[in-house]
C-alpha cells in the first residue's frame, strides 16, 4: 500500500504555491473584466496585467514593457526563433542560426520547421559533461548568422551554459541572442543586463505559478514579427484576450522568488547533495551520475543505473508512491535512451537506464531519506532479476 507520495519531478511542473492560489482566486472572483474595457470593470483588470508585467520584469532587473506575456515557454521559444528569423526570410535573405544538441523541442522543433523553409540550422555538439563553451559558439559563426539560441540550464542535468560569455560575442557580431530561461528562472539568479542576452523565455508552471502562462521577455529596441495577430495586446506581440488569473498568479511566484532565491537554492542544494551521496554510497558506488558537478542549477540529479531500463525502474518507484522522470525516450518504437544523454556521448545502454530527480519547494529532508531506502530496495531487487547484472 502506498502510504506517503514524494513529489521528485519539480522539473516537468510545480505545485501551485498557496501565495499564487490566493491570489489567482481573488482575481477569479473579483475581476471578471476584460483588461481592454475603459469602464470601473475593465480597469482594475489592466491594472492587474500591469502589476503582474512589473513584478516578473523586477525579478529579471527588466522593464516592464519588455514582458510580454504567452501561454507558456513553448510559445515564447516559438515567438523568440520565427519572430526573428521570419524577417528576415521573407526579404529573401540567406538565414543560419546556432543551437545546441540538447535544446527542448520547443527550440529544437522550432528550429526543424525553421530548416523546412530554408534555414541554415547549427547544431552545437556538447562534452561528456553536457558543457558547451563560448568559443565553440564563436567558431560557428558565419556572414548570415542572425540568431544564436541556447538554453540557460538544461531540463534533464541541470547543465548551465555560459550565455554571459557568449552574450560579449554575438554583441561584438551583431547576432540575436535568444536563451530558454525555463529551467533556469528560480534556480539561479537571473539579471537580463549581466546575462547580456536579447530574449529570454519563461514558463509559470516551473515556478509554482500554473500551466499555460509564461513570459518572453525582449530587450527593447529588438524587433520582432508576432505570431498571434489580431487587436493589439501585449503592443502587438501576442494579440488575444489577456490570461488575467495566469498572469496574476505568475506574478504573484516571481514575487516570491524576487529576494528568496538564494536561501531556498541553499537548502535545495543541501539536500541534493545528501540524496547524490546516500544513493551513491547505498548502492555501493555503481549509479553513474551524469552533468558537470558543479555548472549546474541546485535541484537536478541525473542519473543512470547500470543493467536497468529506466522505464522500468520508474514503474517500480510509482508503485511506491515515488515520482521521478524517465530520461530515456521511445521514438517510433525504438528504445533509444534520451536524446540529451546521447548528445553527451552516454552510451545508449546507460542512456536508457537514466532517471531524472529534480527537487523543489516542498522537497524536504524526510522525503530525501525515504527516497533513498526504497529506491536503493527497487534496485537491488531488479538487479537481482537482471540477466544483465554481473552475479558473483
Ligand atoms: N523549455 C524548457 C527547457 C523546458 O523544460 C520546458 C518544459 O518542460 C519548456 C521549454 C516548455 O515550457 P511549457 O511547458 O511552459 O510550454
Amino acid at each position: 500500500m502506498v502510504s506517503e507520495k514524494i513529489y521528485f519531478d519539480y522539473n516537468a511542473t510545480t505545485p501551485i504555491d498557496p501565495q499564487v492560489l490566493a491570489e489567482m482566486a481573488n482575481v477569479a472572483r473579483d475581476n471578471f473584466g476584460n483588461p481592454s474595457s475603459s469602464h470601473c470593470f475593465g480597469r482594475p483588470a489592466a491594472e492587474i496585467v500591469k502589476r503582474s508585467r512589473q513584478q516578473v520584469a523586477t525579478l529579471l532587473r527588466a522593464q516592464a514593457e519588455e514582458i510580454c506575456f504567452t501561454a507558456g515557454g513553448t510559445e515564447s521559444d516559438n515567438l523568440a526563433l520565427k519572430g526573428v528569423v521570419l524577417p528576415s526570410l521573407a526579404q529573401g535573405r540567406k538565414v543560419h542560426v546556432i543551437i545546441s544538441a540538447v535544446e527542448h523541442p520547443a527550440v529544437a522543433e522550432s528550429c526543424r520547421y525553421l530548416e523546412s523553409l530554408g534555414v541554415d540550422i547549427t547544431r552545437l555538439p556538447v562534452a561528456e559533461d553536457g558543457t558547451l563553451t563560448a568559443d565553440q559558439v564563436g567558431a560557428a559563426f558565419r556572414d548570415e548568422t542572425v540568431l544564436v539560441s541556447l538554453m540557460l540550464a538544461n531540463n534533464e542535468t541541470g547543465v548551465v551554459f555560459p550565455l554571459a560569455e557568449i552574450a560579449a560575442l554575438t554583441k561584438s557580431r551583431d547576432i540575436l541572442l535568444h536563451t530558454d530561461a525555463v529551467q533556469a528562472l528560480g534556480k539561479v539568479e537571473i539579471d537580463v543586463k549581466v546575462l547580456g542576452v536579447d530574449l529570454l523565455s519563461l514558463s509559470g508552471h516551473k515556478v509554482y505559478a500554473p500551466k499555460g502562462v509564461g513570459a518572453l521577455w525582449v530587450r527593447s529596441g529588438v524587433e520582432l514579427e508576432p505570431l498571434i495577430h489580431g487587436g493589439g495586446q501585449e503592443r502587438g506581440l501576442r494579440c488575444g484576450t489577456e490570461n488575467l488569473i495566469g498572469m496574476a498568479g505568475f506574478g504573484v511566484a516571481c514575487e516570491i522568488l524576487t529576494g528568496g532565491m538564494s536561501n531556498e537554492g541553499r537548502r535545495v542544494a543541501a539536500l541534493r547533495d545528501c540524496l547524490e551521496a546516500g544513493l551513491a554510497a547505498a548502492l555501493d558506488q555503481q549509479l553513474v551520475f551524469h552533468g558537470h558537478r558543479q555548472l549546474r542549477v541546485p535541484n537536478t540529479i541525473s542519473l543512470s543505473v547500470p543493467y536497468i531500463d529506466g522505464e522500468s525502474l520508474l514503474a517500480h518507484l510509482d508503485l511506491e508512491g515515488i515520482a521521478v522522470s524517465a530520461g530515456s525516450a521511445c521514438s517510433s518504437g525504438e528504445h533509444q535512451g534520451s536524446p540529451v544523454l546521447r548528445a553527451m556521448g552516454i552510451s545508449s545502454d546507460l542512456a536508457q537506464g537514466s532517471i531524472r530527480i529534480s527537487l523543489g519547494r516542498w522537497s524536504s529532508q524526510a522525503e530525501v531519506d525515504s527516497f533513498i531506502e526504497k529506491f536503493t530496495v527497487i534496485v537491488r531487487r531488479l538487479w537481482a532479476i537482471s540477466p544483465l547484472y554481473p552475479k558473483k
